[in-house]
């Protein structure tokens, strides 16, 4: 005899399943891989002449140059996320900002994020750096030994700001925080440094002379405890798209003032947004990025890999001509092919 009650169960049960495949057809765009999947994955650079395409938020790049974990003048810190390639003309800056800062009396970097070897939307983290032109810098020097692997995954930077608070702490600010951004706001290249409100209030309040490299320190959310160094599109890459200049002036007006009040931090009201990295697939990226995924890798990462000035060797001869089209001239050991054997 059937159970007409269970039967009834069944029935809704199987009503619901039915009514699955509907739903799902709706968004068939989840179908797609995302693009912080495929490129997530990457391990490597796509041995390609250096280009970077589409925007800071959108996009993608090629014939990345990786930072080694240790240079002269540098520490890379969280090495398990592999996001310490860039576009070389990002990476010959970094790697100068190294040098000029230990001159200025900055021991050296700690290297926060990069991007990954081949750009694209990350697994976590940054909505921006996907194109090979933003790095992380911390606002701590490099201490006067070599962190181990587990230090560098562990070790948390820390905030200059007063506890609960918009404003920096003056017992953590030094002249050499306030030295080491204006060294990198004085490479041309360098369109932007995002720093939070209350460090860019600290350097309006503080900064005597010339103060025209202010226009390029740039107010944002988090960036308490490390700057974000972004530089323009390098020559070469027609594919990137420009960001609207900052305004001119120091930026210590209103727009600043704006950030101490309460609307900049007022919690989100409405339903949540997804985040663009959640929804972007392939097809919202330049066409390129397609290219850029299928291109072939570089033999290994130390061929492609930066070790600095007085560092070891990177490489030996080229095994085809045009693995890598010619570099802008930088001067810092440049990674060249090795015969795969
Ligand atoms: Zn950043």
């Amino acid at each position: 005899m059937i159970n007409f009650r269970h039967f009834g169960k069944a029935a809704l049960l199987l009503g619901a399943i039915m009514a699955l495949p509907a739903v799902s057809s709706g968004m068939a765009v989840a179908k797609e891989p995302l693009a912080k999947t495929l490129f997530g994955a990457q391990q490597l650079p796509a041995a390609t002449a250096p280009k970077s395409y589409g925007f800071y938020s959108k996009g993608c790049f090629a014939g990345g140059i990786g930072m080694a974990a240790d240079g002269p003048n540098w520490q890379g810190m969280r090495l398990s996320r592999n996001r310490h390639w860039g576009h070389p003309e990002l990476v010959r800056t970094v790697e100068q900002l190294s040098r000029d800062a230990a001159r200025d009396g900055w021991r050296g970097l700690l290297l926060g994020d990069m991007s990954q070897p081949r750009g694209g939307p990350m697994l976590s983290g940054h909505a921006s750096h996907q194109i090979g032109l933003d790095a992380d810098i911390w606002f701590m020097p490099m201490p006067d030994r070599r962190l181990s692997y587990d230090e560098r995954e562990q070790i948390s930077a820390v905030s200059l700001l007063k506890r609960d608070s918009l404003y920096v702490d003056d017992r953590k600010w030094t002249p050499a925080h306030e030295a080491v951004l204006r060294r990198a706001a004085s490479y041309g290249n360098v369109e932007r440094i995002l720093v939070h409100p209350g460090i860019k209030k600290k350097l309006c309040d503080t900064v005597r002379g010339d103060r025209r490299w202010l226009s390029k320190i740039r107010p944002f959310w988090g960036h308490d405890s490390h700057f974000h160094m972004r530089i323009g599109c390098p020559a070469g890459s027609p594919g990137c798209k420009e960001q609207s200049a900052p305004p001119r002036g120091d930026g210590c007006d209103d727009a600043l003032a704006w950030w101490f009040t309460e609307e900049p931090w007022r919690p989100a009201t409405g339903p949540a947004k997804p985040k663009a990295r959640d929804v972007m697939t392939l097809a919202s990226l330049p066409a390129e990025c397609r290219a850029v995924l299928e291109a072939p890798a570089p033999v290994s990462a130390s061929a492609v890999t930066v070790t600095g000035i007085g560092g070891a060797p990177i490489a030996a001869a080229p095994v085809t001509a045009r693995a890598f089209s010619p570099l802008p001239a930088i001067d810092i050991p440049l990674p060249r092919w090795r015969p795969a054997d």
